[in-house]
């Protein structure tokens, strides 16, 4: 089993709508445009397919059985169920197509039409492609269908393509639906076994339970708890959140940085989940009111996982995020996050000198403290004494020592920072510099010989030196104090499976060629030789029907030439530095896009 993205968050919205614009109390009433079953069977008598004796016969037994016309004159071999299809698929204009038993829809697929609408509509999503999706209806006439596929299309961000199919067809698929609830349930019993909590020799900051001691407890919370981080971690979840809605507990995951609604249940299982994930983060179960961190750890099918822990109150009651990190995957090296060329050079040259700042920036969610796992992991193979700050810590490093920065308790990046340079660290790594302190601190541990690897909050990496200054950094001081400066941000990332190119519009290629025409000469190579061709993924078995599987970051960076000290202690401006940094060959991060785009790692959007 696996769980996919965005199983039912279109339910979600779906059924939650206080006014659907497709209620059934509204009046019925026949679309001038559309046809009824009357001027169907009208048609078929006058091109003399069925009589008229027929039709009339077909029509008392219809109102006898309330069962559509169509089908008792399939039941009676008047026509054949292909004939009805390619006859009303001609009268109404549209295309027709017969759905056997064996036609497998994929899931993700399936989920673009909640199962609900599925059934009242008689509309079933049959395939998709990119963000075209062929839904088969039994009665593309109906007003009231055209409205509800309308609606959710629109929600599901897809564009329909209507083709009529019979009521067997459509039988054929509606039985593919499987409920999620159902699912949760199979889940339960299924996956009993599968996950332990592990014992022994752990940190003080993870909270260790023994198998015995959680089966003690309640056993189907247990579980739920169980696979509800099974499903989480095995769709590649980044977090989890649970949240007491009105009448419903929502579980939500999210994966590639969107938040998916993946379960709903019964809002009287809350307070026995909160407090199952609160014993398993050695967090207080009575305290509802204040917020609590913790964490666990976990062997799922023997992938270890932390879980980072944060409870908050809201107006339902107590929120849970859980911020699944696998240590083991967590940490990868710089290429594989996408640095690449002069960048990549800059930033390997960077962290051989022997002291000096490595600034990361970029927005929240940039991924930026992966980038700054990547550097410790190169600069643990030394055998120097590495210490980091962190709010929060996301991954474990062993041979680094890491401390996590409590601003509530007095314990900031700056004290931390303060304390830390008395324990003579050879590298220290400072989760971000946000306030004037900090940033004096860490140009100052740079200045003393350390590698200090921080991240900080700017549009550009050119922002990177005025934003220092802006803090209250002495700009004389910054060119012995940073080493890099780089900007990043995180892009979704193509499936592998399903992607294929195309060649775009001239404008398109106008574009390209007008942003890429400033790259330096070596970065050019990356220009694939046979022309521009950009790249879409439709999605497939693969990626959940969604075309993107992973991020990568785009990224752009400086290095601390002669020229950029001389600009930075004499005219600091953004301008300025920006105009040396394009000197010295600077691949911008919009390029560097551009290039992922041609090389087929992203889209171009
Ligand atoms: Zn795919």
């Amino acid at each position: 089993m696996s769980w996919r993205a965005g199983t039912s968050s279109y339910f979600y919205s779906f059924c939650t709508m206080p006014v659907t614009p497709f209620s059934s109390n509204r009046p019925k009433h026949v679309h001038a445009k559309s046809s009824n079953a009357q001027d169907f069977i009208d048609h078929l008598i006058k091109e003399d397919i069925i009589s008229a004796q027929e039709a009339k016969d077909a029509i008392n037994e219809s109102n006898r059985l309330g069962r559509p016309i169509e089908a008792i004159l399939i039941d009676r071999q008047s026509l054949t169920e292909e004939e009805m299809l390619s006859e009303k698929g001609a009268f109404l204009d549209i295309p027709w197509r017969a759905i056997s038993s064996e036609y497998k829809i994929a899931e993700a697929v399936i989920s673009q039409i909640p199962e609900e609408a599925a059934k009242i509509y008689k509309i079933v999503p049959l395939s998709r492609d990119g963000n075209n999706v062929e839904v088969g209806m039994i009665n593309p006439e109906d007003v009231h269908a055209q409205e509800a596929l309308q609606f959710i299309a629109a929600r599901g961000n897809f564009i329909p393509k209507k083709i009529l199919i019979s009521s067997k067809s459509y039988e054929n698929i509606i039985r593919q639906y499987r409920s999620l609830g159902g699912e949760v349930t199979e889940a339960l019993s299924e996956l009993e076994q599968e996950i332990k909590i592990e014992g022994g020799a752990l940190p003080a900051t993870r909270a260790a339970r023994t198998v015995e001691a959680i089966l003690e407890e309640e056993a189907p919370i247990v579980k739920m708890v169980s696979v509800i981080m099974r499903h989480a971690s095995e769709g590649g979840a980044s977090d989890i959140h649970i949240e007491p809605l009105a009448d419903r507990l929502r579980v939500r995951f999210r994966m590639d940085g969107i938040l998916h609604t993946s379960i709903l249940l019964p809002i009287n299982v809350h307070p026995a989940i909160v407090s199952r994930i609160k014993i398993l983060s050695n967090l207080k179960i009575d305290e509802t009111r204040l917020p609590q961190d913790g964490r666990f750890h976990a062997v799922i099918d023997g992938r270890e996982f932390d879980f980072r822990v944060a409870t908050f109150p809201t107006a339902n009651g107590e929120k849970v995020t859980i911020r699944v990190l696998d240590p083991t995957t967590g940490v990868r090296a710089l290429p594989e996050l996408g640095l690449t060329g002069r960048t990549l050079e800059i930033m390997e040259h960077g962290i051989k000198k022997p002291y000096g700042m490595i600034l990361i920036s970029g927005p929240t969610g940039s991924g930026k403290s992966t980038t700054l796992y990547a550097l410790l992991k190169i600069l643990n193979k030394e055998m120097i004494n590495i210490v980091s700050l962190e709010d929060p810590i996301e991954y474990t490093i062993d041979g680094v020592n890491q401390s996590q920065v409590h601003e509530e308790i007095g314990y900031t990046f700056a004290s931390g920072l303060r304390h830390i340079l008395r324990g003579d660290p050879n590298v220290i790594m400072v989760g971000e510099i946000r306030d004037s302190d900090t940033a004096k601190l860490a140009v100052h541990a740079a200045l003393t010989g350390h590698i200090v690897l921080t991240t900080i909050h700017t549009n550009s990496a050119t922002g990177i030196i005025p934003r220092l200054v802006d803090m209250g950094v002495e700009p004389f001081l910054i060119p012995s104090s940073v080493a890099v400066g780089m900007a990043q941000r995180l892009l979704q990332r193509l499936c592998n499976n399903c992607k294929r190119t195309f060649v775009p519009e001239p404008k398109v290629v106008a574009m390209l060629e007008r942003e890429l025409k400033s790259l330096p000469e070596k970065e050019r190579e990356r220009i694939p030789k046979d022309g521009y061709k950009l790249w879409v993924a439709p999605g497939c078995d693969k990626c959940a029907g969604q075309g993107k599987k992973g991020r990568i970051g785009i990224y752009e960076a400086f290095d601390m030439t002669s020229e950029m000290e001389k600009i930075i202690v004499t005219e600091t401006t953004e301008g300025n530095i920006l105009k040396e940094a394009n000197r010295q060959g600077m691949v911008s991060m919009l390029q560097d896009g551009l290039l992922k785009a041609l090389e087929g790692q992203v889209s171009l959007e």
